[in-house]
């Protein structure tokens, strides 16, 4: 007998982990996705209609509709790896360099560093668990 095929919204209960080491945002800590990761940081999901999607992006037209041709869907958490809905918006790409500007950069304190250098976990997941990219890991671990 062959594994039951997944529906997409299924893999989203199934592949989502809730992070309490984020900011709570909007009453929310940030569900992140435990699937598979575009080299680029964000999760991909394979849709319904075999498609690979953005994982973010699947999501929000999951819970929140459809998303308007032409725009992005920014993260409030500015985290890559999150797909919960109350953290993503439709947005344009100059809403996003805005974004990007107003924010202060996640500075780590030299003891994370230092614990970030002894952890062997896959860089994804320490990133995730430190909530900064995966750019930023590989330069303190210098890979
Ligand atoms: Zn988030």
């Amino acid at each position: 007998m062959g594994r039951a095929k997944l529906t997409v919204s299924e893999k989203f209960n199934n592949r989502t982990e809730r992070n309490f080491t984020t900011p709570l945002i909007n009453g929310c800590h940030c569900l992140d996705w435990t699937g598979g990761y575009s080299g680029n940081g964000y999760g991909w999901v394979l849709d319904d209609d075999k498609k690979l999607k953005l994982a973010h992006r699947k999501h929000y037209e999951l819970t929140c509709g459809s998303i308007p041709s032409g725009q992005l869907i920014l993260h409030a958490c500015d985290r890559r790896s999150c797909v919960e809905p109350s953290h993503l918006r439709t947005g344009t790409q100059r809403d996003n360099a805005a974004d990007r500007k107003a924010r202060p950069k996640k500075q780590l304190t030299d003891q994370q560093k230092e614990e970030i250098i002894k952890n062997e976990s896959p860089i994804n997941v320490i990133a995730r668990m430190y909530s900064v990219s995966r750019m930023e890991i590989k330069l303190i671990k210098g890979e």
